[in-house]
């Protein structure tokens, strides 16, 4: 029985996302109405997701540490999750060189006078290290500042399982909380369908004839190395590390997929992607872990689009990158998705960090910045398939560890 309504929510985002491009393409005369009259509804549904997800993500992760028991375990799953993220972005950022370098000679060449790109003003690593840290218990929630929320979360979390039993009371209250907003999520997620045609609509009747325009090439570029990193490296590392099949991680996954895509928001899509991964089998405690964190730190598609936007840009200012240049990206793009907040836009301010890096033209950004919407759907994707299949391939680990300790102690009991 339930199972028949989540696929039949999956279905009606389906329908939600072809009825929205359908409507794009007939309203592409009428963009304004469009923007006027049909985002007001997504963004009420953004807003609902954006409400919902600071105690999601609080609750979610200290109820996941407390059903832990054990920092050990918890430090041992975190190891995990960081060194499979940062892997899998550095990956990324290769596949877009590449990409970018084999479709350079396509790429269209675009007038570079009087471009002009107001770069937000770039914090240094320092800074942005510093900025993890909360100095206020109220504020980083009231700001959805996603980082300082996971530390908080950790931190509770942690002081929890170190008092125990004294603690029993706060550990039924975070558990009974995270069960109501996980609920008041199922609520939200029931509107997804109308949300998710509300989003898409407006952005088809807005860009219909841009993407048809001299940009096809480099989104034509970045979209197929976001399916070569996803079918690649995604489908390699959930077979192999996460004993599952590809085909069947890709099908489980479409909800959140099509959810991706029209909202351009992984914080967003974090609530669809917990309900996927969990009915592929991933373990709750592991999903309300991994997933959060990665909506917030963890961005292939964001690396990909940055480095194939570098030698987009590089190549409309006759500049060629030199292999030294390359790697320089290669860093910077990986801390600058690390930075990236998962909301609509967020990987093309980080853009401005990439480019000074290599010291290409900040006003570049204003090449591409017209259709960073069509960038985003696709990269935005490609940041929650990443983020899932991590979940699966811990889950999976782990999983394993376990069998293998009980094994070992049938054995000393049997002896
Ligand atoms: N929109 C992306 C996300 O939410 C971030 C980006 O702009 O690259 O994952």
């Amino acid at each position: 029985m339930k199972e028949k309504r989540k696929l039949s929510l999956a279905l009606q985002i389906f329908i939600a996302l072809v009825l929205a491009i359908i409507a794009g393409l007939l309203l592409g005369n009428h963009a304004e109405f469009a923007e006027s009259y049909i985002k007001p509804f997504g963004t009420i549904f953004l807003n609902l997701l954006k409400f919902i997800v600071v105690p999601i993500v609080l609750f979610s992760i200290m109820s996941g540490i407390i059903s832990m028991q054990d920092i050990r375990k918890v430090g041992s799953i975190g190891l995990k999750t960081v060194i499979y993220y940062l892997c899998t972005t550095a990956f990324a950022i290769t596949i877009g060189l590449i990409g970018g370098n084999l479709f350079k000679g396509l790429f269209p060449v675009v007038a570079t006078t009087n471009l002009t790109y107001e770069a937000a003003e770039a914090t240094s690593f320092m800074d942005t290290l510093v900025n993890i840290f909360p100095s206020n218990f109220i504020q980083p929630m009231s700001e959805a500042n996603m980082l300082q929320v996971i530390v908080m979360a950790l931190l509770i979390g942690f002081a929890i399982i170190l008092i125990g039993d004294e603690a029993s009371m706060v550990i039924r209250g975070v558990n009974s909380l995270n069960a109501v907003f996980m609920k008041c999520m199922e609520m939200i997620l029931k509107l997804s369908p109308i949300g998710v045609f509300c989003l898409l609509c407006p952005v088809v009747a807005t860009n219909g004839a841009a993407i048809i325009g001299s940009l096809a090439m480099v989104l034509l570029a970045a979209y197929i190395c976001y399916i070569v990193h996803a079918v690649v490296v995604y489908s390699t590392a959930v077979r192999t590390m996460g004993g599952m099949n590809p085909a069947a991680f890709f099908k489980g996954m479409l909800p959140a997929i099509m959810f991706a895509f029209s909202s351009a928001s992984s914080v967003g899509t974090l609530p669809i992607n917990l309900e996927c991964t969990e009915k592929m089998g991933a373990s709750r405690e592991i999903a309300s872990f991994v997933l959060p964190l990665g909506a917030t730190i963890n961005m292939d598609g964001t690396a990909i689009y940055q480095g194939v936007c570098a030698i987009f840009i590089a190549a409309c200012y006759g500049i060629n990158l030199t292999f030294p240049q390359m790697l320089t990206i290669v860093l910077t793009a990986t801390l600058a998705s690390i930075g990236t907040a998962g909301v609509p836009g967020a990987g093309m301010v980080m853009l401005a960090m990439v480019l000074t890096s290599v010291g290409l033209p900040v006003d570049g950004i204003a090449l591409v910045a017209g259709v960073d919407r069509i960038f985003d759907m696709g990269r935005t994707v490609v940041n929650i398939t990443g983020d899932a299949s991590c979940t699966m391939i811990v889950s999976n680990l782990e999983r394993k560890k376990d069998l293998k300790r009980a094994q070992k102690q049938n054995a000393l009991r049997n002896k």
